[in-house]
């Protein structure tokens, strides 16, 4: 194992450095990296999973900055049947979410973490959901023996130093993380491109504001400061401070006499909100601006005013490539086509990706995101 990041710890807060402590006891993991969200630190981890099979390089030329990476094939989505709110009581959970008894899945958690990051590192990644320093910004740490999950958290938040130097300020209350893989490997065993486990957990605890997940390295499961934080955990921070975390995308629009309005809109996932959140002003609306604010998740805050402000906590964006095309939002076509990550869409044969909908005619051969052969004959997508 190759020696990237720092060993030592990058932040002096007691609390911090403590709770690091305790749980690398937990896991065992056989390095602690604390994580400084630099270039050279991204580059290393994205060189190393290469190495590694995790990471596939795309053709720089048609691809700059971008990798490549299939999932396992049981680790594809979020998992909502695996998602738990443990709240002190049943009815704080909602209607809609699965409730375990905090208690009773504190102990489970312990029997499931207890050594799961034995022959892997573990990253200490601090995030700011919102502008590092913005009064509405939150802060957490995500302990994570994943490096696929520490790469798209740079792009998706605020990492790394600056952040650890907020969390010395000891002025915000720091949401504690935890996230493995589940899948631990003894001395000499060898390492699989996506590592997993087929029993997964991501469990909330509100008041205590923590998250715990377990088992899977996808998307929302595993960059804990989206789903789990930005709009689970957030929305109780909310509903004790009056405020509101939305699943709501936020566009900016100026008319051509220069007057702003913004708009926030809810929509179920994968249903086309960054589509509208990336909106070019039709035919007959000469003269207008539309902007992004953000194509997932809002924190809005009546002001002193009472007027309503808004941010958008996250920092890059997390899309599902199905339909996306210079077409239908040339904006994400733009802004997918350098350093990105892609994960189970299809590798074409010049190092480069596609997906259904992304040209009118597709290509006659590539490979699938389980790695087989297709072609517009074979057709289909598993
Ligand atoms: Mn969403």
């Amino acid at each position: 194992m190759n020696q990237i990041g720092s060993t030592v710890p990058l932040s002096t807060n007691k609390h911090l450095i403590r709770w690091v402590e305790k749980m690398a006891d937990l896991t065992k993991p056989a390095r602690i990296h604390w994580v400084d969200g630099s270039e050279a630190e991204n580059a290393a981890l994205c060189r190393q999973m290469v190495e590694d099979g995790t990471f596939i390089k795309l053709n720089q030329d048609l691809w700059p900055g971008c990798f490549y990476a299939r999932s396992d094939a049981n680790d594809v989505a979020r998992v909502e049947d695996r998602t738990f709110i443990c709240s002190l009581s049943k009815d704080a959970a909602g209607p809609t979410n699965n409730w375990v008894n905090p208690f009773e899945m504190r102990r489970k958690l312990k029997t499931l973490f207890r050594g799961s990051m034995r022959g892997r590192v573990m990253y200490v990644l601090p995030f700011s959901m919102g502008p590092i320093d913005s009064p509405m910004s939150q802060i957490g740490v995500e302990l994570t023996d994943s490096p696929y999950v520490v790469v798209n958290m740079r792009i998706m938040a605020r990492i790394g130093l600056p952040v650890f130097q907020e969390i010395d300020k000891d002025i915000k209350r720091v949401v504690p993380c935890m996230h493995s893989l589940g899948a631990p490997l003894a001395p000499g065993q060898a390492d699989v491109p996506w590592p997993c486990n087929p029993d997964k957990y991501i469990v909330h605890f509100p008041e205590t504001r923590e998250i715990w997940s377990y088992g899977s390295g996808y998307g929302g499961n595993a960059l804990l400061g989206k789903k789990c934080f930005a709009l689970r955990i957030a929305s109780n921070m909310a509903r004790d401070e009056g405020w509101m975390a939305e699943h709501m995308l936020i566009v900016g629009v100026e008319n051509p006499e220069g007057e702003k309005t913004y708009v926030a809109a809810a929509f179920p996932s994968a249903c086309g909100k960054t589509n509208f959140a990336m909106l070019i002003p039709p035919a007959g609306f000469e003269g207008w601006k539309v902007w992004t604010v953000g194509d997932d998740i809002a924190w809005i805050r009546p002001d002193d005013s009472g007027q309503l402000r808004a941010i958008n906590p996250e920092a890059g964006f997390f899309g599902v490539a199905p339909g996306t095309s210079p077409k239908t939002n040339p904006n994400a076509i733009a802004t997918l086509s350098r350093n990105t990550i892609f994960t189970n869409v299809a590798l074409t044969p010049e190092g480069g990706v596609w997906w259904e909908g992304l040209t009118d005619e597709p290509p006659a051969e590539c490979l699938d995101w389980q790695g087989n052969r297709w072609t517009p004959e074979i057709g289909g997508t598993s």
